[in-house]
């Protein structure tokens, strides 16, 4: 399992609509209120499976300065 959270850079994320990492969370960890509008990760549904790292076409999403658990 990756050591940290993923981190989403509003400042690189497209705000796809739908977000691509949101539909491959299998805990639906990833919350986008608004489709065109940048999504945010509930880490409390967060396993850290970083499927959504993979999977953004962007890049957008990074667990290298993630948070890390407590
Ligand atoms: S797929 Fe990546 S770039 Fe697109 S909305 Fe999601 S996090 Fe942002
Ligand atoms: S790491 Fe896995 S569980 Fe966490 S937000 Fe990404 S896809 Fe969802």
């Amino acid at each position: 399992m990756n050591p940290a959270y993923p981190e989403i850079d509003w400042n690189i994320c497209q705000a796809c609509d739908p977000c691509q990492a949101r539909l491959v969370c299998k805990t639906r960890a990833i919350v986008q209120p608004d489709p065109g509008e940048p999504p945010y990760i509930d880490f409390s549904r967060c396993t850290r499976c970083a499927l959504c790292v993979i999977t953004c076409p962007c890049q957008a999403i990074t667990t290298q300065n993630g948070h890390h658990p407590a």
